[in-house]
């Protein structure tokens, strides 16, 4: 298996060379939006690009705003503020997920609370959410949501859609509603993938999205908030350091975050989303030739799920058991095709080992077998 996935995968990126397992792609305007930032000298806080990337984005997910970030991560922090998190509380998420989901949680002095992820999505189980609420929650008289035992608040409920294939959102966005839990979804990986024809995202109170150089485009580094008018002016305050308007003077109403996204980041932004939709489809014809391929073997190829358009920004297969999986980790990387096991889960790492989780068979059945396999872009097709 191993040695003709490892010819199917040079053949189809044409080369004998290293294969990342994701490399960006500048075939656009790339160049001459950047260089139009220093031949203007306006290369960061100020300039024409971060406004007009954050109207383009806020197009293509047709969210109501889009704020522009430094990074992914630091999005989804003050999406959480905005969203009422607050030192001590209790914040649900997923164990099978990037550091930064559990770290933007930390930083507002809150505590992860891990629950499940189903194995058709790969994202927050709906499923295992409500079983878990309701043996160990309640809403107190004032309609927070909290612990039984300890009477701990649980503020927030944050999805993420796991390689950029959607959670199930319909039964999210219900039980968070029910439970009174902000949904601040973690669509870090997931620009370009709707669910039921509305972009991952733009569910819940606030999303996020992250443009690092290793997701589906980006801007070197950064981020977007997406967000309604209200809350979206309330992020664009907090992140460019709570400076209240004035034509000279400095003064800052709160402590506020230096979170904006420099005008040199936003001019590749800007290149890279008009590129978006064909770097998508060059990731769905990949996604299908992979299919075609592990048909009928022992690895299960993962598929987008059912009423979804995924971006398959990060291509997966499912082995058998970790002895395969192992086996086909190294003999890929040894012959220079880079592939990689899933995120070690959350509730494993040191600084989160001690916070509450529910029943997590499926994350660890997933964390022994889970496979990422190269999923550049083709040059040449963008
Ligand atoms: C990439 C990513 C982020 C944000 O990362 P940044 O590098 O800070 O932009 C957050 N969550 C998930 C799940 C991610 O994959």
């Amino acid at each position: 298996m191993s040695e003709q996935l490892i010819s199917f995968i040079r053949d189809y990126f044409r080369s004998e060379e290293f294969i990342p397992l994701h490399a960006p792609v500048f075939s656009g305007k790339e160049n001459a939006y950047v260089a139009d930032t220093i031949t203007s000298t306006f290369v960061s806080s100020v300039g024409a690009y971060v406004d007009r990337f954050e109207q383009d984005v806020a197009s293509y997910t047709d969210a109501p705003r889009a704020i522009a970030t430094v990074n992914g991560t630091a999005a989804l922090h003050i999406a959480l503020k905005l969203a009422g998190v607050k030192p001590g509380d209790l914040v649900i998420t997923q164990p099978l997920t990037f550091v930064a989901t559990c770290n933007a949680i930390a930083y507002c002095g809150a505590e992860p609370l891990f629950i499940d992820v189903d194995l058709h999505t790969l994202g927050l189980s709906p499923t295992a959410l409500e079983s878990w609420l309701s043996e160990n929650a309640q809403l107190d008289c004032e309609g927070v949501c909290r612990t039984k035992e300890d009477h701990q608040a649980i503020r927030a409920c944050v999805p993420m859609h796991t390689f950029g294939h959607p959670a199930d959102l319909d039964g999210l966005v219900s039980i968070s509603k029910r439970w009174n839990l902000a949904l601040v979804e973690d669509a870090a990986e997931s620009l370009g993938s709707f669910y039921k024809g509305q972009h991952t995202g733009t569910f819940g109170e606030l999303g996020t999205l992250s443009f690092n150089g290793n997701k589906i485009m980006t801007t070197g580094g950064g981020g977007m908030i997406l967000a309604n008018q209200e809350l979206g002016a309330q992020a664009k305050h907090l992140t460019t350091t709570a400076k209240k308007p004035h034509a000279y003077e400095y003064i800052h109403d709160q402590v506020g975050y230096n979170y904006r996204m420099p005008n040199l980041n936003a001019a590749l932004g800007c290149a890279q989303l008009e590129q978006l939709e064909q770097f998508i489809a060059a990731k769905r014809v990949l996604a299908e030739s992979y299919r075609d391929f592990f048909h009928g073997s022992d690895l299960q190829f993962f598929t987008e799920p059912e009423h979804c358009r995924s971006n398959y920004w990060l291509n997966a297969v499912i082995c058998q058991d970790k002895v395969q999986r192992d086996a086909l980790l190294k003999s890929t990387n040894d012959k220079g095709v880079m592939t990689r096991p899933v995120w070690a889960l959350m509730n494993n790492l040191a600084m989160y080992q001690g916070c509450r989780r529910g029943d997590l068979s499926n994350s660890e059945w997933l964390e022994e077998r889970v496979v990422n396999l190269p999923s550049s872009v083709l040059q040449g097709t963008a």
